[in-house]
Protein backbone atom coordinates (compact mmCIF):
# COMPACT_ATOMS: atom_id res chain seq x y z
CA UNK A 1 0.00 0.00 0.00
CA UNK A 2 1.35 3.06 -0.07
CA UNK A 3 0.49 6.49 1.89
CA UNK A 4 0.99 9.69 1.26
CA UNK A 5 0.65 12.53 3.99
CA UNK A 6 0.37 16.47 3.59
CA UNK A 7 1.43 18.12 6.78
CA UNK A 8 2.89 21.02 7.98
CA UNK A 9 5.06 18.99 10.55
CA UNK A 10 7.08 16.19 8.91
CA UNK A 11 9.25 15.79 12.00
CA UNK A 12 6.72 14.48 13.92
CA UNK A 13 6.30 11.44 12.37
CA UNK A 14 9.86 9.88 12.41
CA UNK A 15 10.02 8.42 15.84
CA UNK A 16 6.48 6.47 15.63
CA UNK A 17 6.53 5.59 12.25
CA UNK A 18 10.00 4.51 12.18
CA UNK A 19 9.19 1.80 15.38
CA UNK A 20 8.18 -2.29 15.73
CA UNK A 21 5.76 -3.06 13.25
CA UNK A 22 5.25 -0.53 11.12
CA UNK A 23 9.25 0.02 10.36
CA UNK A 24 9.28 -3.45 9.51
CA UNK A 25 6.06 -3.37 6.81
CA UNK A 26 8.15 -0.43 5.66
CA UNK A 27 11.39 -2.38 5.18
CA UNK A 28 9.55 -5.18 3.84
CA UNK A 29 8.06 -3.06 0.81
CA UNK A 30 4.65 -3.71 2.28
CA UNK A 31 3.92 0.25 2.61
CA UNK A 32 5.52 3.01 0.90
CA UNK A 33 5.25 5.48 2.89
CA UNK A 34 5.90 8.84 2.23
CA UNK A 35 5.78 12.39 4.45
CA UNK A 36 5.02 16.17 2.80
CA UNK A 37 5.36 19.39 3.77
CA UNK A 38 3.25 21.37 2.91
CA UNK A 39 5.16 24.67 2.60
CA UNK A 40 6.21 22.75 -0.45
CA UNK A 41 3.61 24.01 -2.22
CA UNK A 42 3.90 27.84 -1.29
CA UNK A 43 5.51 30.28 -3.48
CA UNK A 44 6.05 33.59 -0.96
CA UNK A 45 8.96 34.29 0.73
CA UNK A 46 6.88 33.29 4.53
CA UNK A 47 5.51 30.09 2.87
CA UNK A 48 2.43 31.34 4.00
CA UNK A 49 -0.29 28.51 4.45
CA UNK A 50 -2.80 30.13 6.76
CA UNK A 51 -5.58 33.09 6.79
CA UNK A 52 -7.83 34.86 8.53
CA UNK A 53 -11.90 33.57 7.69
CA UNK A 54 -14.38 35.40 6.37
CA UNK A 55 -16.91 37.19 8.08
CA UNK A 56 -14.33 36.78 11.52
CA UNK A 57 -13.71 34.90 14.43
CA UNK A 58 -10.71 33.71 16.44
CA UNK A 59 -7.81 32.36 14.75
CA UNK A 60 -6.59 31.12 11.13
CA UNK A 61 -7.54 28.75 8.59
CA UNK A 62 -5.99 27.01 6.25
CA UNK A 63 -5.74 28.36 2.96
CA UNK A 64 -7.12 26.27 -0.30
CA UNK A 65 -3.97 26.87 -2.78
CA UNK A 66 -1.17 25.18 -1.23
CA UNK A 67 -3.10 22.38 -0.68
CA UNK A 68 -5.07 22.18 -3.97
CA UNK A 69 -1.89 22.39 -5.60
CA UNK A 70 -0.13 19.20 -3.37
CA UNK A 71 -3.54 17.78 -3.72
CA UNK A 72 -2.97 18.00 -7.32
CA UNK A 73 0.27 16.82 -8.09
CA UNK A 74 0.57 14.08 -5.08
CA UNK A 75 -3.08 12.33 -6.56
CA UNK A 76 -2.74 9.37 -8.73
CA UNK A 77 -5.87 7.81 -10.56
CA UNK A 78 -7.10 5.28 -7.49
CA UNK A 79 -5.62 7.99 -4.61
CA UNK A 80 -8.47 8.12 -1.87
CA UNK A 81 -8.05 12.03 -0.38
CA UNK A 82 -8.87 11.33 3.56
CA UNK A 83 -9.33 15.18 5.28
CA UNK A 84 -8.58 14.28 8.63
CA UNK A 85 -10.73 16.20 11.08
CA UNK A 86 -12.37 16.29 14.16
CA UNK A 87 -15.77 17.43 12.11
CA UNK A 88 -15.30 13.46 10.48
CA UNK A 89 -16.96 10.37 10.62
CA UNK A 90 -15.49 8.25 13.57
CA UNK A 91 -13.04 6.39 12.62
CA UNK A 92 -12.69 2.96 13.97
CA UNK A 93 -11.48 -0.65 13.15
CA UNK A 94 -14.19 -1.11 10.86
CA UNK A 95 -13.13 1.60 8.43
CA UNK A 96 -9.62 0.38 9.19
CA UNK A 97 -10.69 -2.74 7.39
CA UNK A 98 -12.31 -0.98 4.45
CA UNK A 99 -9.17 1.51 4.04
CA UNK A 100 -6.45 -1.66 3.79
CA UNK A 101 -8.08 -2.54 1.17
CA UNK A 102 -7.16 0.60 -0.81
CA UNK A 103 -3.91 0.69 -2.91
CA UNK A 104 -3.71 4.22 -2.21
CA UNK A 105 -4.46 7.04 0.02
CA UNK A 106 -3.40 10.54 0.71
CA UNK A 107 -4.19 11.98 4.05
CA UNK A 108 -4.38 15.60 4.39
CA UNK A 109 -3.95 17.19 7.81
CA UNK A 110 -4.94 20.06 9.40
CA UNK A 111 -3.96 23.07 11.48
CA UNK A 112 -5.11 26.08 12.82
CA UNK A 113 -8.78 26.51 12.98
CA UNK A 114 -9.04 23.69 9.97
CA UNK A 115 -9.48 24.09 6.50
CA UNK A 116 -11.24 26.54 4.12
CA UNK A 117 -14.57 24.73 2.97
CA UNK A 118 -13.62 24.34 -0.50
CA UNK A 119 -10.96 21.96 0.48
CA UNK A 120 -13.35 19.61 2.03
CA UNK A 121 -16.04 19.99 -1.06
CA UNK A 122 -13.36 19.62 -4.13
CA UNK A 123 -10.70 17.64 -3.10
CA UNK A 124 -12.07 15.59 -0.11
CA UNK A 125 -13.41 11.42 -0.61
CA UNK A 126 -14.04 10.88 2.65
CA UNK A 127 -13.43 12.79 6.13
CA UNK A 128 -12.08 11.08 9.12
CA UNK A 129 -11.90 12.17 12.97
CA UNK A 130 -9.67 9.61 15.41
CA UNK A 131 -12.56 10.67 18.38
CA UNK A 132 -14.67 13.27 20.09
CA UNK A 133 -11.87 15.98 20.99
CA UNK A 134 -10.37 18.23 19.27
CA UNK A 135 -5.71 18.44 18.99
CA UNK A 136 -3.30 21.00 17.57
CA UNK A 137 -2.84 19.40 14.27
CA UNK A 138 -3.46 16.53 12.35
CA UNK A 139 -0.12 14.53 12.40
CA UNK A 140 -0.84 12.53 15.37
CA UNK A 141 -4.68 11.84 13.72
CA UNK A 142 -2.77 10.72 10.43
CA UNK A 143 -0.42 8.65 12.39
CA UNK A 144 -3.78 6.48 14.52
CA UNK A 145 -4.66 5.82 10.96
CA UNK A 146 -1.45 4.71 9.46
CA UNK A 147 -1.11 2.44 12.14
CA UNK A 148 -4.42 0.76 12.38
CA UNK A 149 -4.74 0.37 8.63
CA UNK A 150 -0.86 -1.16 8.60
CA UNK A 151 -1.22 -3.80 10.98
CA UNK A 152 -4.26 -5.44 9.04
CA UNK A 153 -2.01 -5.23 5.44
CA UNK A 154 -1.33 -9.03 4.87
CA UNK A 155 1.70 -10.30 5.68
CA UNK A 156 2.39 -7.45 8.25
CA UNK A 157 1.68 -8.99 11.35
CA UNK A 158 3.27 -12.50 12.35
CA UNK A 159 1.18 -15.26 14.03
CA UNK A 160 2.06 -13.88 16.98
CA UNK A 161 0.17 -10.74 16.56
CA UNK A 162 -2.61 -12.00 14.78
CA UNK A 163 -5.49 -9.40 14.43
CA UNK A 164 -8.08 -12.23 13.76
CA UNK A 165 -9.84 -12.36 17.74
CA UNK A 166 -8.74 -8.76 19.01
CA UNK A 167 -11.48 -6.74 20.41
CA UNK A 168 -13.55 -5.24 17.59
CA UNK A 169 -12.85 -7.75 15.18
CA UNK A 170 -16.49 -9.66 15.84
CA UNK A 171 -18.03 -6.53 17.30
CA UNK A 172 -17.03 -7.19 21.27
CA UNK A 173 -14.31 -6.31 23.23
CA UNK A 174 -11.61 -8.44 23.67
CA UNK A 175 -11.90 -11.51 26.44
CA UNK A 176 -9.31 -11.27 29.57
CA UNK A 177 -6.07 -13.06 29.10
CA UNK A 178 -3.34 -14.81 30.97
CA UNK A 179 0.44 -15.83 30.57
CA UNK A 180 2.58 -17.63 33.33
CA UNK A 181 3.03 -17.66 35.85
CA UNK A 182 -0.66 -19.47 36.75
CA UNK A 183 -0.69 -17.33 40.38
CA UNK A 184 0.84 -14.24 41.09
CA UNK A 185 0.61 -12.48 44.03
CA UNK A 186 -2.42 -14.34 44.96
CA UNK A 187 -4.20 -14.26 41.65
CA UNK A 188 -5.06 -17.20 40.30
CA UNK A 189 -5.85 -17.63 36.20
CA UNK A 190 -9.19 -18.73 36.25
CA UNK A 191 -9.11 -22.78 35.91
CA UNK A 192 -10.89 -22.99 32.43
CA UNK A 193 -7.84 -21.70 30.83
CA UNK A 194 -5.53 -24.57 32.23
CA UNK A 195 -8.27 -27.56 31.44
CA UNK A 196 -6.99 -28.71 28.49
CA UNK A 197 -11.07 -28.00 27.85
CA UNK A 198 -11.43 -26.35 24.57
CA UNK A 199 -14.74 -25.81 23.77
CA UNK A 200 -14.90 -24.94 27.33
CA UNK A 201 -11.92 -22.59 26.82
CA UNK A 202 -13.71 -20.83 23.63
CA UNK A 203 -17.49 -20.47 25.87
CA UNK A 204 -15.69 -18.79 28.65
CA UNK A 205 -13.86 -16.40 26.28
CA UNK A 206 -17.20 -15.56 24.63
CA UNK A 207 -19.25 -14.98 27.61
CA UNK A 208 -16.29 -12.80 28.91
CA UNK A 209 -16.26 -10.47 26.09
CA UNK A 210 -19.45 -10.20 26.62
CA UNK A 211 -19.54 -9.09 29.88
CA UNK A 212 -16.53 -6.87 29.21
CA UNK A 213 -18.36 -5.67 26.22
CA UNK A 214 -21.58 -4.57 28.48
CA UNK A 215 -19.36 -3.04 31.00
CA UNK A 216 -17.08 -0.55 29.63
CA UNK A 217 -18.76 -0.27 25.59
CA UNK A 218 -23.06 -0.89 25.99
CA UNK A 219 -22.95 1.24 22.30
CA UNK A 220 -21.36 -2.04 20.43
CA UNK A 221 -24.27 -3.93 21.38
CA UNK A 222 -26.91 -2.12 20.46
N1 LIG B 1 -11.70 24.28 14.35
C1 LIG B 1 -11.69 22.87 14.12
C2 LIG B 1 -13.01 22.27 14.60
O1 LIG B 1 -13.61 22.83 15.52
O2 LIG B 1 -13.42 21.22 14.06
C3 LIG B 1 -10.54 22.19 14.87
C4 LIG B 1 -9.22 22.38 14.18
S1 LIG B 1 -7.93 21.50 14.98
C5 LIG B 1 -7.38 22.66 16.18
C6 LIG B 1 -6.62 21.55 13.81
C7 LIG B 1 -6.45 20.30 12.98
O3 LIG B 1 -6.12 19.20 13.82
C8 LIG B 1 -7.64 19.84 12.20
O4 LIG B 1 -7.75 20.51 10.96
C9 LIG B 1 -7.38 18.35 12.01
O5 LIG B 1 -6.53 18.08 10.90
C10 LIG B 1 -6.63 17.99 13.28
N2 LIG B 1 -7.47 17.36 14.31
C11 LIG B 1 -7.70 17.82 15.55
N3 LIG B 1 -8.48 16.97 16.25
C12 LIG B 1 -8.75 15.93 15.43
C13 LIG B 1 -9.51 14.74 15.58
N4 LIG B 1 -10.18 14.44 16.68
N5 LIG B 1 -9.54 13.87 14.52
C14 LIG B 1 -8.90 14.15 13.37
N6 LIG B 1 -8.18 15.28 13.17
C15 LIG B 1 -8.09 16.17 14.19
Amino acid sequence: MKIDVLTLFPAMFAGPLDESIIKRARNKGLLDLKIHDLRDWTHDRHRTVDDKPFGGGPGMLMKPEPIFEAVESLKREKTKVILLSPGGRKFSQQIAAELAVENDLLLVTGHYEGFDERVREALADDELSIGDYVLTNGALPAMVVIDAVTRLLPGVLGDDESSRDESFSHGLLEYPQYTRPAEFKGMKVPDILVSGNHAGIEKWRREQARKRTEKNRPDLLT
